[in-house]
C-alpha cells in the first residue's frame, strides 16, 4: 500500500471544499493517494467481493485518517475526500481473478503539528495504511455457507483451498498511518457486524445441549457439538441454561 503526493486538481479543490469551513486555495491543502484494500486472498484467507469494494469505496468518503490506531481526535491529520474502484492491467489475486483496489483521495492542511508527518510521508516512513471496516457476510468457499460452517480457512479439501469471501460492508470506521516496519500487522482489519450477525448459538437446541451434556457425563469428553456450530462461537453460559430449561 504506497502513499503518493499528488498536485489537486480543480475536481479534487471542488470535493475538498465540501469539507472545509472556509474556501481553500489548491496551494493550501495537501492531497495524497493511498490504496486502502483490494480483492486479494490476504494473510487470514479472506477475501472481498468485488461488490464489497465498490461499497467500501462509497463508505471511506469523508472518514478521516488517524495517525495511528489511537481514535482521539488530536491524532485526526486527513480526511478522504474521493475514492474509486481501479483494477490494474495484467494483475491478477491469488485466485486468477481480475486484481481490484479501492484508492482514496485524502488531504490535510500543512500546519507545524503536522509538519513532521508530512516528512514522514515523503521520506516513505509512514507508508503502510491500516483500515478496519465491519461485514455482515462471510462466505465459505467450500459450501457456500455464510458463517455456519467448520470448514478450516486455508485447510484444503479434495485439493480446493478453503477460504471467506467478505460480503455486504455496514461500516467503514477505522483508517490509519501506520509506521513501517515496526507494526507488521498492518492491512485490512475486519470484523463482524453483530447486529446483522446470526447468532451460531441460537441454531443449538436445547434437547442438543441435553445430549451434549449426556454424551459428557459418559465421559465422552469434549462433548458431540451440533455440526453447525464452530467450536469457537461455542457460549458456555448459554448451553448451561439451555441445559437448566430441560431440566425444569
Ligand atoms: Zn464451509
Amino acid at each position: 500500500m504506497q502513499i503518493e503526493k499528488r498536485a489537486p486538481t480543480a475536481d479534487d479543490m471542488d470535493k475538498i471544499n465540501g469539507y472545509a469551513t472556509r474556501e481553500m486555495k489548491s496551494d493550501e491543502v495537501y492531497v495524497f493517494s493511498v490504496v486502502l484494500c483490494d480483492n486479494d486472498l490476504d494473510r487470514d484467507f479472506e477475501k472481498f467481493s468485488n461488490t464489497a469494494l465498490d461499497k467500501l469505496a462509497e463508505l471511506f468518503i469523508g472518514k478521516t485518517m488517524l495517525s495511528d490506531h489511537d481514535t482521539k481526535s488530536e491524532n485526526q491529520t486527513a480526511r478522504i475526500f474521493s475514492t474509486s474502484v481501479e483494477s490494474v492491467d495484467g494483475q491478477f489475486t491469488r485466485l486468477s481473478e481480475p486484481y481490484k483496489r479501492v484508492a482514496a483521495s485524502a488531504y490535510l492542511i500543512p500546519t507545524d503539528s503536522n509538519k513532521d508527518f508530512i516528512t514522514e510521508i515523503e521520506a516513505g516512513i509512514k507508508k503502510e495504511v491500516s483500515v478496519g471496516c465491519a461485514v455482515s457476510n462471510s462466505v465459505c468457499s467450500i459450501c457456500g455457507k455464510n458463517r455456519s460452517c467448520n470448514h478450516m480457512r486455508g485447510k484444503e479439501y479434495d485439493g480446493k483451498i478453503c477460504y471467506m469471501t467478505l460480503d455486504n460492508p455496514t461500516d467503514a470506521y477505522e483508517c490509519s498511518f501506520v509506521a513501517v516496519p515496526a507494526q507488521r500487522a498492518a492491512g485490512v482489519i475486519k470484523h463482524f457486524d453483530p447486529q446483522k450477525a446470526a447468532d451460531p448459538m441460537s441454531a443449538i437446541t436445547a434437547e442438543q445441549v441435553s445430549k451434549m451434556i449426556a454424551d459428557a457425563l459418559e465421559k465422552q469428553f469434549p462433548p458431540a457439538i451440533p455440526e453447525a456450530t464452530p467450536t469457537d462461537k461455542i457460549d458456555w453460559g448459554i448451553l448451561l441454561s439451555k441445559f437448566m430449561e430441560v431440566k425444569t
